[in-house]
Parts: C-alpha cells; structure tokens; sequence
C-alpha cells in the first residue's frame, strides 16, 4: 500500500487484529522507505444493487429500509428476528448468485412477499396489501405508521 507519509509503495504488516465482531480486519503497517506506521482496514463488500422504482429513479438497495418494513408488517406477530434476517440473506443472495446489479422495487417487493407468505399470513397481508399499491418501501413504511 502506498505509504501517506513519502508515498512509497512498500510496506511490511506489523500487526494484524480482526474486529470483535470479525467484520474487520485492521493492519498496522511500517513504511519500507520512511518507517512510519500506518494503519489499513480490510472489509467484506457489502451486497450492493439499485433499486428501480416506478418514476425509474434508482435507489441503492438498502437492508436497513427492508428490515423495518419487515419489522412493522411482523408487528405483535410471532415471527422471529432471525426469520426476518434470513429473507435478507436470501434476497440478497439471490442477486448476488445472478450477478444482477439492479431490480425493480416491484419484483423487489414479490420476493419479500414470498417469502413471508409462508411464514406468517397477517404479515404477508400487510406487506403486500400496501406494497402494491405503493412499491416503495419508504411510502410502504409510512402508510404502515399511519394505518396502526
Ligand atoms: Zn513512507
């Protein structure tokens, strides 16, 4: 890595240390010309894709956004938080598999929907009942907190 300090562009790792929760990998480095330390990370990429909505605007795909509106369509049902986890996981994976960098909010919205289906029918209810009609999940989430 090139150094900050001179530039140069070798260097020795002098120690290396993994984050606790093993996402990171953190590396303190010793310039091979000036000596002066640095430090470098080292992380996993995150699954990225954009989401198309209806106006065509892309968005990127944002786990976060997709928990919470999983999250208020489960409201006071017995589903779990790592069931929830898991259709993430496997959206994600999905695209991933198919090397696919974009997909629109509505075929976005059917994979949710399958997959909740059969874990919980309210909540399969809700999701797809306002999902539909909005095919956003910001409008989806905001409709969820107006209806409770
Ligand atoms: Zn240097």
């Amino acid at each position: 890595m090139r150094c900050p300090y001179c530039s140069n562009l070798e260097d020795r790792v002098v120690d290396s240390r993994e984050s606790r929760e093993g996402d990171v990998i953190r590396r303190r480095r010793e310039c091979a010309a000036c000596e002066r330390r640095f430090t470098s990370y080292e992380k996993i990429e995150l699954p990225t894709f954009q989401v198309v909505k209806r106006d065509e605007r892309r968005e990127a795909y944002d786990r976060g956004k997709l928990m919470r509106g999983l999250q208020i369509a489960c409201r006071k049902r017995p589903v779990p938080q790592a069931q929830l986890e898991r259709i993430a996981d496997s959206i994600e994976s999905v695209m991933a598999d198919a090397g696919e960098r974009e997909i629109s909010s509505q075929a976005l919205g059917t994979m949710v929907m399958d997959r909740l289906r059969g874990l919980d029918p309210v909540a399969y209810v809700r999701f797809a009942s306002v999902y539909r009609r909005f095919e956003d999940v910001d409008a989806f989430v905001k409709e969820l907190h107006r209806l409770k």
